[in-house]
């Protein structure tokens, strides 16, 4: 037989099928080795057929590899030729996605132990009265059963291979998974669902549609409800996937869920290391493990015969794939729900509009839960007119309300998180003289001065800079910064209040495997007063001790120059606020603006999402902007910036015909170039647009491959999250 296969070979571009000998029992989906280039590398046979167009005694033969089971199932398969067609990339990079990329480079193996086991009863061991760890590790072995060599070997030298010559000792090789969690606390507590969480599970369960919206404010108990239904799967043999944003940020839930469904669940994430995560992979494949939790990626989970599929904080830009294939998560979570004939439920507190509008017009069903559990009512939000402030004299980064707040918090002993969406000290360095503003040499963009390391940091591209001490345009000395960041936030602060105790939690302060975990556990344990960070604070914690929750600037996000900078201010607003108060103390938000009479920071105020929808949806409709229409970019990028643009001309060159010949079909056509004109040192161009109708999309995708150069990068981008 011929098999298909495609090869892996780490940094190379070998997105391509090619053809080898194969035995006829090797099933389609197996790992195997095959030579190429004159070394073995790992592949995969993705078809097999009678005949290939290259001549039989030029075929090489590809061998296995001693897996139990085809690494890819027959579901993975289909799903990565309807995603290759719709995305229009190489079968190659869509089959990809769903093997973990420590499997591919083909680095990590599996972890294999020897193991002892006595082949016969103990009386009937016969041994020398000096062969006294043989005797014990006899001994030990009736009465442990089968026990890992090293352990034994450790107890009583050389006991174990001296049995083993004997012939009463049998040793077998075993696989053994390693396990990422062993140090995580166990948070044993389950509990009994309320009214409102039975009615919703029920719900869920009655619904003949396929996806469930569950739309409930933050604090009225989603996971519980998640952790349910896909209890009730796995009670009835069945798989399920569970997806969140960033799950290494949550510590709390990965506890939870550890202790909820113990090995039956596999944890995918980043903060593993390769071994760990290969080996989580391995335990769903083999069905070892049934409930895949994990972010984005988790959707592409090795399982069969699939219960249910929740992606919770269903609003969440993590869920849109930043590089090729540039795939929604929701998508991929509805071909699989439907291949699978099982419920997608979707959770949020402030739904994506795009979503709750399907809803709304019946196409999925909404479940709604307008209560925090046990009636707690929702925090408080306070309104500061940051205007008002400057004013009256007050130019640091802290309201006169907020202060207030601050002081009366930590006087009782309670806890504050304090959120602004940016990190460093200072977001730019100007020259007061002649203006000049210290740029990255790679990108585009201006640095930030991080005080801690006393450099200047790229965001985009992480290249330090050593201080300036003089302006090299100028050569004056008056540098002055510009824009608070999160370190001078907390410097700040610790003025205010030199006794309170601050943890400040970004990208900088996060690094290595347990970088947040540590950050949250010291806050948890009330081992810190007060909590500065970045979004990444936002999302799904639960700190009892939290009364206090202030925004620093609430405007931040408003600016941004796409469609959906106002969700994007809701939904940041509603979750930042909703890590205040979820225990017995009532909680308090403090909201600074400069910006009071905003109606997107009323609704959030007001806790009005529906109100929010309402005005959001009429906005859009008017403007024609999505769920009206479709954004597309083709983002075009390349070192050289000649070539970019010849790229650019070419792809341009098919899209206006396009355009002229179907001019109903648009709303807006243009090319320009990025508003970051160059990040990484490479050139960046777009083309946008706006569609009245689907239909052109895979024209659009057609022209784009079809100007794809080895230079130059083409990607489409679907409603981007990421305008810059
Ligand atoms: P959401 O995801 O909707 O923001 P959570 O699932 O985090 O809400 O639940 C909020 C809080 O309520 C958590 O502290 C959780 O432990 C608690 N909780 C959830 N369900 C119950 C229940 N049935 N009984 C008691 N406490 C619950
Ligand atoms: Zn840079």
């Amino acid at each position: 037989m011929i098999a298909e296969v495609i090869v892996d070979i780490a940094a190379s571009e070998t997105d391509r099928i090619f053809d080898y000998l194969c035995e006829d029992t090797l099933p389609v989906g197996s790992r195997v080795r095959a030579p190429f280039g004159g070394k073995t590398v790992t592949g995969f046979i993705i078809g097999k057929k009678e005949y290939s167009d290259c001549p039989t005694e030029k075929l090489k033969k590809v061998f296995p590899t001693p897996d139990e089971l085809p690494a890819l199932n027959e579901e993975c398969l289909a799903l990565a030729e309807k995603l290759a067609a719709r995305y229009r990339v190489p079968k190659a990079l869509t089959l990809r996605l769903f093997l973990p990329a420590e499997m591919r480079t083909g680095k990590v193996r599996e972890l294999v132990r020897s193991f002892a086991q006595l082949c016969v009863p103990l009386e009937d061991v016969k041994l020398a009265k000096n062969a006294k760890n043989q005797l014990a590790c006899a001994q030990y072995l009736a009465q442990n059963g089968k026990t890992d060599c090293a352990r034994l070997n450790e107890y009583f030298q050389g006991g174990v291979s001296g049995l083993e010559k004997k012939g009463y000792v049998k040793i077998t090789k075993e696989q053994v998974f390693r396990d990422p969690y062993k140090t995580l606390p166990f948070e044993n507590e389950l509990r009994t669902l309320t009214p409102d969480q039975t009615a919703a599970v029920e719900t869920i369960e009655r619904d003949t549609r396929t996806v469930q919206l569950l739309h409930g404010v933050t604090g009225s108990g989603k996971t519980e409800i998640y952790l349910t239904l896909i209890a009730k799967q796995l009670q009835a043999g069945k798989s399920s996937i569970f997806l969140v944003p960033e799950i290494s940020l949550t510590p709390q839930m990965l506890s939870q869920l550890r202790a909820r469904f113990g090995k039956s669940c596999a944890i995918l994430h980043s903060g593993l290391s390769a071994g760990e995560r290969f080996d989580e992979w391995w335990r769903l494949r083999t069905g070892e493990a049934k409930i895949a939790i994990g972010a984005r990626s988790a959707i592409f989970a090795p399982l069969e015969n699939i219960g249910v599929i929740v992606i919770d904080e269903e609003h969440d830009s993590s869920y849109a794939s930043e590089s090729a294939p540039r795939y929604t998560t929701f998508d991929v979570a509805l071909l699989r729900a439907k291949r699978n004939g099982c419920k997608l439920v979707l959770g949020s507190a402030t739904p994506s509009v795009e979503t709750y509008k399907r809803a709304k017009d019946g196409e999925f069903s909404l479940i709604r839960l307008n209560k925090r559990i046990n009636k707690k009512p929702m925090p408080e939000i306070l309104l500061a007119d940051m205007r008002r402030e400057v004013r009256r004299g007050n130019n640091s980064a802290f309201s006169g309300a907020l202060k207030e707040e601050l002081e009366r918090c930590l006087s009782a002993d309670k806890q504050a998180i304090l959120f602004l969406n940016r990190r460093g000290y200072s977001q730019t360095v100007i020259c007061k003289e002649c203006g000049y503003v210290a740029k990255c040499e790679a990108c585009d963009v201006s640095l930030t001065y991080h005080r801690d390391e006393d450099c200047l940091k790229c965001h985009y591209c992480g290249q330090k800079y050593g201080m300036l001490s003089a302006c090299p345009d100028c050569g004056g000395k008056k540098l002055t910064y510009a824009g608070t960041g999160t370190q001078r936030i907390v410097a700040d602060l610790q003025k205010l209040y030199p006794e309170a105790r601050i943890l400040r939690m970004d990208n900088d302060t996060t690094s290595g495997k347990e970088g947040h975990y540590k950050i949250l556990k010291a806050f948890a344990e009330h081992k810190a007063d007060i909590l500065v960070g970045t979004q990444m604070i936002a999302k799904g914690h639960d700190f009892p001790a939290v009364t206090l929750v202030g925004i620093l600037d609430a405007d931040m996000s408003l600016h941004f120059n796409d469609f959906r900078s106002r969700e994007r201010t809701f939904q940041l607003i509603t979750q930042v606020a909703g890590r205040s108060g979820r225990a017995e103390e009532k909680g308090k938000v403090v909201l600074q603006t400069f910006d009071p009479e905003n109606d997107v920071l009323r609704f959030a105020m007001d806790y009005d999402y529906e109100g929010f929808y309402d005005n959001e949806i009429s906005l859009r409709a008017a403007m024609a902007f999505p769920p009206f229409s479709k954004i597309v970019r083709v983002l075009i990028t390349g070192e050289d910036d000649k070539k970019t643009l010849e790229a650019l001309r070419e792809v341009y060159v098919g899209l206006e015909q396009l355009y002229t010949q179907n001019p109903e079909k648009f709303l807006f056509f243009n090319k320009m170039r990025a508003p970051i004109k160059r990040i990484q040192n490479k050139f960046r161009y777009q083309v946008l647009m706006r569609l009245a109708e689907r239909d052109l999309l895979p024209y659009i995708y057609g022209i784009c491959a079809d100007a794809k150069t080895r230079e130059v990068l083409i990607a489409v981008e679907e409603n981007p999250t990421n305008l810059s």
